[in-house]
């Protein structure tokens, strides 16, 4: 990756500085500004935002040139209602269509992921956007603080599929910072290990703070319930991703004492929102993220209805997002949060919540761990588990290129072949035909057919 700065970027160095250094009191930092203050960020940040897009990025470019659209149409935050939307299928098919002339995709970080059916999409960040990382920092400092008793010194432990995005982003930035790895990388928990060991690593390490993927590390807690056994109860739960299975979350914090905190973050738009000391839906990083709530036919729906979650993106200046469809479900309120914070909070009812795969022989296997191996591969469209039972699997793959993949086969079966000592037998398919979710009738990357 060659390092250079976007040619310009309204992501606000000066601002970042003085949100990490503000320590005067009575001096805000953002998520605490008056509703007027932020709503002037967030509407400077959006009109830079769409001249740069339709300046600079394909998509929007060759639309403004068609007439269709008209960049001076954006006023504020409500005139996104009548810019078009794009959805997972444009990152799918044409991911340079977004991104900005003024990146070359080596000079980004390129984020690799499946949406919520299950489909590869690409995203590509502008390195700066690694600086708002060190703002959500600053941002989670008091919430920590307030859950665990201290943000200093927290012992902290890793539950999270082999490779995921958040792990690949960390080494990214540490290389393009030139940073030095750390003399005590944060320690693990191998995913695939039987619970016996898991339990046994998270006894040993006496972690303060969990971090991961929220389905790996509830399914550790839930088990933990289950069996009844004696485990080490870290003092909070820092997870993110997807969303809790129904019950898991009432069940860890009544019944084990350990609260869990939650960040709502997306491979396109990174982090969105945060749960603040209240948990009670997620305030909006609003002057990073806008995000609204809309009807099937795209049309805005008012606060507290229900219905699909459009962002904006205001910080990447690379793959630029204007009204694009996360694949996620919920409502917005403004009415105040007890923590004194004015973001407003977007309430999900329906979020990506992939069920992990569990084999007779107990081990645990997460959908991103079986998508490793080939989401990268140019023919890969999207995969799909189907457990018919707890010992047969069906894997359905669609591939631009049914010969080529046909040598996928073994990279994706050997491994789950280890993992699940032969407890389960598997079946690859190569097809278009996927199934919906008999529950939210989308398409899932994993369906369950019985109860395990
Ligand atoms: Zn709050």
């Amino acid at each position: 990756m060659r390092h250079r700065r976007a040619p310009r970027t309204l992501f606000g160095r000066a601002l970042i500085r003085a949100e990490l250094t503000v320590k005067t009191p009575g001096i805000q930092r953002v998520p605490f500004w008056s509703r007027e203050a932020i709503d002037r960020l967030a509407t400077k940040r959006l009109v830079d935002t769409v001249d740069m897009a339709c300046r600079h990025v394909p998509w929007y470019h060759e639309r403004m040139e068609a007439g269709e659209l008209h960049p001076e149409d954006i006023r504020s935050p409500a005139d996104l209602e009548r810019w078009p939307t794009v959805g997972l299928h444009q990152l799918h098919d044409e991911p340079l269509s977004m991104l900005s002339d003024q990146w070359k995709p080596d000079e980004c970080i390129e984020i690799l992921s499946s949406g919520s059916s299950g489909h590869r999409k690409t995203v590509y960040l502008e390195p700066n956007t690694f600086l708002a990382n060190a703002v959500y920092q600053t941002r989670s400092r008091p919430i920590i603080t307030a859950l665990a008793g201290q943000f200093r010194g927290l012992r902290t432990l890793i539950m999270a599929p082999l490779a995921s995005n958040e792990q690949r982003l960390r080494v990214m930035y540490g290389e393009w910072l030139a940073m030095r790895p750390a003399r005590h990388p944060i320690p693990r928990i191998n995913n695939f290990a039987p619970f016996e060991e898991k339990l046994a690593e998270v006894n040993r390490i006496k972690p303060d703070v969990v971090s991961g993927v929220t389905g790996v590390v509830s399914s550790f807690f839930m088990e933990v319930l289950d069996r009844g056994v004696d485990c080490h109860r870290p003092k909070l739960l820092k997870l993110s991703v997807e969303g809790f299975a129904r019950g898991h979350r009432e069940r860890i914090e009544k019944e084990l004492g350990i609260p869990a905190v939650m960040g709502y973050a997306s491979s396109e738009s990174t982090k969105i929102g945060f749960e603040c000391e209240e948990r009670n839906g997620y305030h909006i990083h609003e002057d990073f993220c806008l995000l609204r709530i809309v009807d099937d036919d795209s049309r805005g729906l008012p606060e507290g209805e229900v219905g699909r979650v459009v962002i904006t993106n205001l910080v990447n200046r690379a793959t630029m997002l204007i009204n694009y469809h996360q694949g996620d479900r919920g409502y917005v309120t403004g009415e105040p949060c007890p923590c004194g914070r004015t973001f407003s909070r977007v309430f999900l009812t329906q979020s990506k919540e992939t069920p992990l795969l569990k084999a007779p022989n107990g081990r645990i296997v997460h959908y991103a761990d079986l998508l490793r191996p080939i989401v990268t591969k140019p023919e890969f469209v999207r995969l799909q588990v189907v457990v018919e039972s707890p010992d047969f699997w069906r894997i359905l793959i669609e591939s631009e290129d049914p010969d080529v993949s046909k040598a996928w086969v073994s990279t994706i079966t050997d491994p789950l072949k280890e993992w699940t000592e032969g407890t389960v037998r598997l079946a690859v398919e190569f097809t278009r035909d996927f199934e919906m979710s008999p529950i939210s009738g989308k398409q899932s990357p994993v369906i369950i057919r019985d109860a395990q």
